[in-house]
């Protein structure tokens, strides 16, 4: 098991990156309408990745007497979540105002994210005034990002050469391509990953980072950040294919009803990254032949936080969805992830495209790898202990320890544990 590399000293780099890291960007002045006396200039000061700051300068014949900052992150969603700010002024005929988004207070935002926003002025004779629509890239600009796009992907990193890059795009473009082959689904978004040199610089990226942290995947925005030292590239090759997969399936499942089972939301980033290793097949045999698996329904819900159980839960689960791809037919597997999206239960959706519920497909996924069949009482592996993540407040931030045994997190609650062995 690969052990989380100790910290080390903050680099030169890190800390120049820091000073100069503002990156500050003067919009040319908007025109003054014909109808309003209105006139704009506003400018965008990010700090990454703790803050943006938006501000307004603004003048009118008669004292603007509202201003409002309205915004809306790009990504998928319920409900359109726009964000008006009213800022607070005392009214007058030229003013410069500003709006402070502090990353901290929204749990953070990965390099890539993209916010659309726009200034609304209003003054004391009635005028109003709309600045244009604009997007802003909250980009990690403290490294010379190299790009390398492929399909949907782009992959940024700064560290090592062409050739580790394009591993790792490979191993991307495998992924998909195993889980587009097997079941049918594609990415319909631009997809990011941002490839820091190691863990310790991914943590600095982040404003809450967890100990073990590392890799962070933002399904909603389609976006990726794994820290991955050119010299981990097999490790890092798992690594793009397991969160790519995961962004895959989230797209191709995202509702607003439930979660998949986490059985088969891993399994299938189990499956796309290819083969089980001989560790993770002996393990399987090991559980088999001492009658320990853990059952189906308790692998729908969080995974163990034992490590070694929830290696045993990666491992069924991508078990579990070979079966029903190599088993039957493979057009299925999406029409169940379908029937669950649109707010079945677990147990609908598999009795109406495979005619067996979640107790049926243990017994008849045992019976296949030659387990001995299920108790009839539903055994339970170790409790799985969910936890609430303080300051993860952004809903839906996947979280996954990619080195050593971490958590993956949904909706602020830990759901799995996931390691990995050698590098
Ligand atoms: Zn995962």
């Amino acid at each position: 098991m690969t052990l989380l590399k100790p910290s080390y000293a903050l680099r030169y780099r890190w800390i120049s990156g820091l000073l100069l890291g503002a990156l500050l960007i003067l919009a040319s002045p908007t025109p003054v309408a014909s109808q309003t006396l209105i006139s704009t200039r506003t400018q965008i000061d990010v700090q990454f990745p703790a803050s943006i700051t938006f501000s307004l300068n603004a003048s009118s014949n008669s004292p603007i007497t509202r201003v409002v900052l309205r915004y809306k992150m790009d990504r998928l969603s319920c409900f359109e979540e726009i964000v008006d700010r009213h800022v607070d002024f005392s009214p007058s005929t030229e003013l410069q105002v500003s709006w402070v988004i502090n990353m901290r207070k929204i749990g953070g935002l990965p390099s890539g994210a993209r916010i659309h926003y726009q200034w609304l002025i209003e003054d004391e004779a009635g005028n109003r005034h709309e600045t244009p629509k604009e997007t802003l890239m909250f980009e990690d600009s403290r490294y010379q990002w190299r790009t390398l796009k492929q399909g949907m992907v782009t992959l940024y990193w700064y560290e090592g050469d062409d050739a580790f890059a394009s591993r790792l795009m490979s191993a991307s473009q495998a992924s998909l391509d195993r889980l587009g082959r097997e079941t049918g689904a594609s990415l319909d978004r631009p997809t990011a990953l941002y490839i820091y040199e190691n863990t310790t610089a991914l943590r600095q990226a982040r404003v809450f980072p967890q100990a073990w942290e590392g890799g962070v995947a933002f399904p909603d925005y389609g976006l990726v950040a794994i820290g991955i030292a050119p010299q981990d590239v097999v490790w890092g090759e798992e690594a793009v294919a397991h969160e790519l997969a995961h962004l895959l399936v989230y797209q191709m499942s995202f509702n607003c009803y439930q979660d998949l089972p986490t059985w088969l939301n891993e399994g299938l980033a189990e499956y796309a990254e290819g083969e089980p290793s001989s560790d993770e097949r002996s393990r399987l045999e090991r559980a088999i032949a001492s009658n320990r698996l853990i059952s189906v329904k308790s692998l729908s819900s969080s995974f163990s936080a034992d490590p070694q159980q929830a290696l045993l839960s990666y491992n069924e689960s991508r078990s579990l969805v070979a079966f029903l791809i190599q088993e039957y037919n493979q057009d299925l597997l999406l029409e169940a992830v379908d029937w669950i999206r649109k707010g079945h239960t677990y147990d609908e959706a598999l009795l109406r495209v495979y005619g067996f519920d979640t107790d049926g497909l243990e017994a008849a996924w045992r019976q296949s790898i030659g387990a001995p069949p299920p108790f009839t009482t539903s055994p339970s592996a170790t409790p799985a202990p969910t936890a609430s993540i303080g300051g993860l407040s952004s809903a839906s931030a996947d979280l996954v320890a990619l080195l050593g045994v971490g958590m993956l997190f949904a909706a602020g609650v830990a759901h799995a544990v996931r390691s990995h062995s050698g590098n």
